[in-house]
């Protein structure tokens, strides 16, 4: 797979995950419920799509960050040692920011 097909599936990532963004984007609190236990109810399920938010966030991040680096020549560099990105690990993560020996 070379950096086109591989910008094209991040591309396509970028697209989902925003839209995913998006859709949650309108599941706001309603502040209307008078029951405490119906708010209650409501709160968690706004907690339980915060922190969906919060990792569609982190994931359109990445994803933005290795566009960044194809436009800047950096792509498939390992940020911790300088060494190219093994190929199937980009295959597997476009977004990928570092080698297999120094993945988190
Ligand atoms: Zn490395």
């Amino acid at each position: 797979m070379n950096n086109a097909e591989l910008k094209i599936k991040l591309e396509e990532e970028l697209d989902v995950v925003s839209q995913e963004l998006a859709d949650l984007g309108v599941e706001d609190i309603d502040h209307t419920a008078t029951e405490p236990d119906e708010l209650a109810d409501r709160m968690e399920a706004a907690e339980e799509s915060a922190g969906e938010t919060a990792v569609l966030s982190a994931r359109r991040k990445e994803i933005t960050a290795a566009l960044a680096r194809m436009a800047d020549g950096t792509y498939g560099i390992c940020e911790e040692c300088g060494e190219k990105i093994e190929e199937d690990r980009l295959e597997a993560n476009p977004a990928a920011r570092t080698c297999r020996a120094h993945m988190e």
